[in-house]
């Protein structure tokens, strides 16, 4: 019998973390992060690939995976980029009344944590992740948490946290260049989790209130005026975060294409960029092969998360 959304309190928890996390501007920005929560021992729920946060129901924007599969299957390698993808997708089940999706490709490392897992591109521990001073910085302030370093998302990333992942009790990663994972048994409490570490970077740092983005049909005036600042050839040959690289390109900077995303994009940008900066820290940039991973993916399904 498929699952019955109805007679399961997770889809509605799941779409209270996805709301939480994903009407944020500072913490999620276009398509990127992702919740789930697991029902047991073999099934999870996560946010579908190609829906955005906010728009995650407790009626649809979710997909159900067999995440002991997932798990088994990065323990004992998880295979190539394309291969572990088709694997992940073929783990999908059948919920009542929702359309099939397909599982975020951030599906993965979601299988090897805590009940409930938020991932976020937070740019509070995006400043710690993207710069070179940061994560032993955050090692001091963070004493418990894992810190990754630069994974390209997929198979890779998987196996480096399944190295340091624990199935049971809080846990938090900061994965450099990318983004922050918080899980814990409970949704609040990976919410509490989430946004206590954001809190202390904020304060611990003294950070600065974060920029509003409002929709503008072209480059927002705030990210227009930022841009001229670094320079556009600087924002195209310095890349910081799979977003930049997917989202950020010369039409994007002219003010053409997905512009919701882009002004969220380029905002967190310019403020990770901007603290770096005011922090007297030294941003690290993707290296050319890092970078080149995604000229593959743009037209793939990696922009959908
Ligand atoms: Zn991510």
């Amino acid at each position: 019998m498929p699952f019955d959304p109805e007679l399961d309190n997770a889809p509605r928890l799941l779409a209270r973390a996805a709301r939480a996390a994903g009407s944020r501007p500072d913490l999620t920005q276009g398509g990127g992060g992702n919740v789930s929560i697991k029902l047991g021992a073999e099934r999870m729920l996560v946010k579908a690939s190609g829906v955005q946060l906010k728009d995650v129901t407790p009626a649809g924007g979710y997909a159900l995976v067999n995440y002991g599969n997932i798990r088994r299957r990065i323990a004992s390698g998880p295979g190539g980029e394309n291969e572990f993808s088709e694997f992940i997708c073929a783990q999908a089940l059948p919920v009542k009344g929702v359309k099939p999706a397909r599982p975020s490709v951030e599906t993965g490392f979601h299988a090897l944590l805590n009940t409930v897992v938020i991932h976020t591109h937070s740019v509070y521990a995006n400043i710690l992740n993207m710069s070179a001073e940061g994560h032993a910085l955050g090692r001091e302030m963070f004493p418990g948490a894992e810190f990754i370093p630069y994974k390209s998302p997929g198979p890779q990333l998987c196996s480096a946290i399944n190295d340091r992942a624990r199935a049971s009790g809080p846990q938090v990663f900061f994965l450099a260049n990318h983004g922050l994972a918080a899980a814990h048994a409970g949704t609040e409490g990976a919410l509490e989790l989430n946004e206590r570490v954001n809190e202390t970077i904020r304060r611990g740092l003294s950070l600065p209130p974060y920029p509003g983005v409002k929709p503008s049909a072209g480059l927002s005036a705030h990210n227009a005026g930022r841009l001229a600042h670094y320079g556009e050839n600087f924002i195209l040959e310095n890349i910081l975060s799979p977003d930049q690289a997917l989202y950020c390109g010369p039409a994007a900077l002219g003010g053409r294409g997905e512009m919701g995303a882009v002004n969220e994009v380029l905002t967190a940008l310019f403020y990770i960029l901007d603290c770096i900066r005011a922090l007297n820290f030294t941003p690290r940039f993707l290296t050319g092969p890092e970078v080149a991973y995604f000229d593959t993916m743009k037209s793939g399904r990696y922009s959908g998360r």
